[in-house]
């Protein structure tokens, strides 16, 4: 009866990290993934996690279902978390926050609420974007539309070619817009880009989506929220959080999907809607994830810690750029890299072809996405130079 289905291609991603499982070579590098590696290249458990999963085991007492939206006193915390407790959306009470699986189950979740209650046909979402971000709304029946965001040879954000191939974008149409660490290339708007950028989706009278899966990763939680907080002082908006990079709780998949309205009424009915959305797709979340961020979150100490534990993350993958930059300068002069200092967050945009990131995984067993996305976490003391040496010698 299924004799006729082909085989689906291989995710960009996954499909690569199959392929480094599979190589013999001992000194192979996967620069690949998604995920923060520390200097043992392992991708580790935060110390606050490991406390409050402690305290979980001592004192939960249920493993029964929660409400479709989640565990509330979570869902309060991350509203507070993204837009600060004295901001009036929180004041006022005019935002539906709903627990998802990671930030991937919040952008889909997003993505029906838009079709199926706000009648949204089209979203605009970057060139280029996250892998997922065209499949997941397709798979939401919405029309995805491309505009510009990267110059033309991909060493820097082009900010008048992303406003320009956006002139087509119609009212109501949605926007996804990368908040903080673009991924992949890791260029962000600055302040006052943002401030023009938000002005015309709020003259446009589009939706914005903001991904919000690297909150912590750039500047500081506060200082990443920015453009958040001030288009939501007096505009509709969505939000999808995703605690799977700054909590590490990646296997968790624990995020939000927030919606902000302009009344409490309006909240209350966005909230209705997120839970007939999520009713339908996964019935309710998963506890654990949202139950150590909730812990941490709630916890004065805990909470002190993860801070800490965050900014070791920021500066340390801050000083790999720099390192990585410098070695190489030091071994291709002739050519400038120095665009990947102005990068923020876990990724980095190369500017490698296709044909020196095939060179990079065949001569050399050195993974990298297609795009020349690296993930400069996965650079360290030890392999820097290595990898480092083995980009020189395919420039
Ligand atoms: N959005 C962006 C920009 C991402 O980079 C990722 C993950 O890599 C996600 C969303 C999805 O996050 P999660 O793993 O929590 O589903």
């Amino acid at each position: 009866m299924f004799e006729q289905i082909p085989k689906a291609p291989a995710d960009p991603v996954f499909g690569l990290i199959d392929q480094y499982n599979l190589d013999s070579n001992p000194d192979k590098i996967n620069l690949s993934v998604g995920a923060y590696k520390n200097e043992k290249g392992q991708t580790p458990i935060l110390r606050c996690v490991k406390s409050a999963e402690q305290l979980l085991v001592e004192c939960e007492s249920t493993k029964n279902y929660l409400p479709i939206q989640g565990l509330q006193p979570y869902n309060e915390l991350v509203a507070e978390l993204i837009f600060g407790a004295d901001h009036p959306v929180i004041k006022q009470k005019r935002f539906a926050t709903a627990q998802t699986p990671g930030g991937t189950g919040a952008l889909r979740v997003a993505g029906d609420l838009l079709r199926r209650t706000m009648n949204v046909d089209t979203v605009w979402i970057c060139n280029p974007t996250w892998a997922n971000h065209g499949p997941i709304y397709q798979a939401a029946q919405l029309n995805v539309q491309r505009y510009e965001y990267l110059n033309e040879a991909q060493t820097d954000l082009d900010f008048g070619r992303m406003i320009a191939s956006l002139e087509g974008a119609q009212a109501g149409q949605a926007i996804l817009l990368h908040t903080v660490c673009h991924n992949p290339s890791g260029f962000d708007l600055d302040p006052q880009q943002w401030d023009q950028l938000l002005n015309m989706i709020k003259d446009r009278k589009l939706i914005p989506i903001f991904d919000f899966a690297y909150q912590g990763f750039a500047q500081g939680l506060d200082d990443d929220a920015q453009p958040i907080r001030k288009f939501c002082e007096r505009s509709d908006a969505l939000i999808c959080q995703s605690f799977s990079k700054n909590f590490g709780l990646y296997s968790e998949r624990v995020g939000t999907v927030t919606a902000v309205g302009n009344t409490e009424s309006t909240a209350e009915a966005l909230l209705s809607q997120i839970k007939r959305v999520i009713r339908t797709m996964y019935s309710n979340p998963p506890r654990h994830g949202a139950a150590i961020v909730h812990t941490v979150l709630a916890n004065a100490e805990l909470r002190a810690e993860w801070e800490s534990e965050l900014g070791e993350v920021r500066d340390r993958i801050n000083q790999l750029r720099e390192g990585f930059v410098a070695t190489l300068d030091e071994l291709t002069p002739e050519r400038d890299f120095s665009y990947i200092s102005r990068q923020r967050g876990m990724f980095s945009y190369s500017g490698l072809t296709k044909p020196q990131v095939e060179r990079l995984r065949n001569e050399f067993s050195i993974y990298i996405v297609g795009s020349g996305r690296i993930n400069i976490a996965g650079v360290n003391s030890a392999n820097n130079r290595q990898i480092c040496e083995a980009i020189a010698n395919v420039v």
